[in-house]
């Protein structure tokens, strides 16, 4: 489904769009012309729809040969899990911060919370966390090049480690990317893991307060095509007056 003439969503499930499996986070898709990419890879395996992911990219007039990156934003399982399904059937590069790559590679279900999410019965408990090999390239301001736009990562830990944001550039709109950092109306999804820590959360939320961009495409909920910036800047606000912005959950 195209948003602009270079942003499409291909995927997500009870979270907002319902166009692939329940359990995926929003997928994205960066037209760059003679160059694409995907953002974030949903569940994967039997749990995941990555074959309908893929006859998604085509209707919206993307030939499969055309994409060659896979961008994770981090490592949960809804977003990482169907990694090695696009790199099987598509060849694509999946390119990730170095912690993410390094627990993609594993197949490291404990430092993804994973047993501890099967237990809560939020993933199903025959659910496999499937490695995948992944370049660390998604480092603090570290742009690649995606045909004729631009896409800089930023470190943006706090709901997780070894989250990043993108922001893509030289398009129809400026968009930030931004996985699970900040949703509609300035919420937050923090939770009871490891690797949670508000105080990272805020340094990333401030942070992405002073990058300029118009559209909004955050991981899960409702998306922002124009002024996008104010979610940010909300959850801003809270963490700077040291307030914890409200759970999206
Ligand atoms: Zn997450």
């Amino acid at each position: 489904m195209r948003l602009t003439s270079d942003l499409a969503v291909i995927g997500g499930g009870d979270t907002g769009f319902n166009i692939s499996a329940p359990l995926d986070s929003h997928m994205y898709l960066i037209d760059g012309g003679t160059d694409a990419a995907i953002v974030d890879a949903g569940m994967g395996g039997k749990y995941g729809q990555t074959d309908r992911i893929l006859a998604t990219i085509k209707a919206d007039g993307v030939s499969h040969d055309r994409v060659s990156k896979l961008f994770l934003t981090h490592y949960h399982a809804d977003h990482a899990g169907g990694s090695a399904d696009f790199r099987s059937k598509l060849g694509v590069e999946v390119l990730a911060s170095p912690l993410c790559a390094k627990t993609l590679e594993a197949g490291d279900e404990e430092t993804i919370s994973l047993p501890f999410a099967k237990k809560t019965g939020f993933y199903p408990a025959d659910y496999v966390f499937e490695p995948c090999p992944a370049t660390p390239a998604l480092v603090e301001g570290a742009t690649i090049t995606v045909g004729n736009l631009q896409v800089t990562a930023f470190e943006t830990n706090g709901h997780s480690a070894g989250h990043i944001s993108l922001l893509v550039e030289g398009g129809e709109k400026t968009a930030l990317i931004s996985g699970d950092l900040v949703f509609w109306g300035g919420t937050i999804i923090a939770q009871n893991i490891h690797d949670c820590s508000i105080q990272e959360y805020a340094a990333s939320t401030i942070k992405m307060s002073g990058v300029q961009f118009d559209a909004y495409l955050p991981g899960h909920f409702q998306i922002s095509l124009e002024n996008g910036k104010r979610h940010i800047d909300r959850a801003a606000e809270q963490f700077n007056k040291l307030m914890i912005p409200r759970n999206a959950l």
